[in-house]
This record gives C-alpha cells, structure tokens and sequence, in this order.
C-alpha cells in the first residue's frame, strides 16, 4: 500500500441493521435512537386524526402542521444522535466501510394483520436513520480527509463466513447467529458481516491506492460499481 506514514490504515466496517443500528466489526454494537418507540405511536395516532379531517379545513391543516413538527423534532433527535456517532467514527478510522443502502431492502415488513401501518412508519423512520447516516460518513469524510468506501450490495456478506471464507447457506432474518459448518466458527449474525465488509472495502481501498499517482490523495469516497472504471483511468 502506498499511505504517507507506511502503516495500513485504521479501519471500520459498519453493518447497518434492525437488531442494532450499527454493528462494527470490532463487535460493538450502536443502538437505534428509539425514535419509533417514543415518537411512533403519537405520529400514527395524528396520522389516523388528519386523515378525520374535512378537507380543505383549518383542522385539518392544523393536524398537518402538527405531523410537520412531530417530523421536525424527531429528524432532530435523531441527527443529534447520529452525529456524535458519526464523528466519533470518522476521528478515529482513516477508512470507513459500509454497504449500500439499497440493501435496506432487507427490511421486510411484519406479517399479520394491522401491521402493516406500523411497520411502514418502523420502514420509513429506519430508511431516514440509515440515510441520515450514510448523509453524515459522506460529507464528515470528505471534511476531515477519509475515505468511505461504498461495497456493492450483492457482496454476500451475511453469509460468508468470516473465519474460513466459505459461504453458507441462506439465512432467515430471525437467525441473529450461526455456526460455520465448514470451520466451526460461532459467529454474531452482525459482527460477522461487517468483518466480511472490511475484508471487501479494503480490497477496494487498496486497488484504488495501487492505481493512484503519486502524491494524489486517497478519494473521500469509493463505489464499488466504479472501482473498474478508477482502475482504468487511474
Ligand atoms: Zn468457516
């Protein structure tokens, strides 16, 4: 690697989750602000009272601006949480690793009856944090010198095992941990994908170093789909 003080770089991969906002691969886990606990059920309850409203009515636009403040507050918690979160991570690593979002589409709603509206705002609130989170790593990178390296979402990291490399079955959402049949290794659901995904966003981080000229700086952000293409102009 060609880094200025020769030692590799100080490193973090994020697993972003539903058990845990934020798993890192050194094992800590960051807990989700408890936005939906607190907030969720006064937001579904103004929710179900707008939508009593005559349209067109000044209540009715007196319970949207209600659901507008409700809004504003809770985007408030939760950036406040999030920032120290995020400057925390960025001071301490050279390199971040995360997966992208779109895989957030692993969040799949309860089933039953009924609860369909609250898993769309548990959704809609957990789309924002990760959002949210992502927001921050990107701009606090490109502020503070790091990178942020993005891996492509059909990296199997959930299913790899981080010990042996080899790839396990398919697993439910519900498993939070599993044993490597090939090695034995135990492995935390989290903890082990997040080690998967430092183990790719180094990769990348290293072929895009290997490819820089000399005395470029390292990009404040990496995308795995456009790794070939820093390659080759490179
Ligand atoms: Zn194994």
């Amino acid at each position: 690697m060609f880094l200025r003080d020769g030692g590799p770089p100080k490193a973090a991969a994020l697993d972003l989750g539903l058990a845990a906002l934020v798993t890192l691969d050194d094992g800590e886990k960051v807990d989700h602000p408890r936005l939906l606990k607190k907030y969720g059920a006064r937001l579904a309850g103004l929710q179900r009272n707008l939508h009593r409203k005559e349209r067109g009515s000044r209540n009715r636009e007196k319970a949207r601006q209600e659901i507008a403040r409700l809004y504003a507050l809770i985007s408030d918690v939760r950036g406040d949480a999030l920032d120290r979160l995020t400057t925390r991570l960025v001071r301490e690593n050279q390199v971040l690793v995360v997966e992208d979002l779109s895989v957030a589409s692993l969040v799949r709603s309860p089933r039953g009856k009924g609860r369909r509206r609250k898993a769309g705002l548990n959704r809609a609130i957990l789309d924002a944090s990760w959002g949210e989170l992502l927001r921050q790593l990107r701009y606090k990178c490109a502020w503070y010198g790091r990178t942020l390296v993005v891996v492509n979402r059909f990296f199997p990291s959930t299913r790899q095992c981080s010990a042996c490399g080899v790839t396990g079955p398919k697993l439910d959402l519900a498993v939070r941990g599993w044993s490597c049949g090939e090695c034995g290794a135990a492995h935390d659901r989290d903890v082990n994908a997040a080690r998967n995904l430092r183990v790719e966003g180094m990769r990348l981080y290293e072929l895009v170093a290997s490819t820089l000229p000399p005395g470029r700086a390292m990009p404040s952000l990496i995308r795995a789909s456009e790794v070939p293409d820093v390659v080759r102009t490179a």
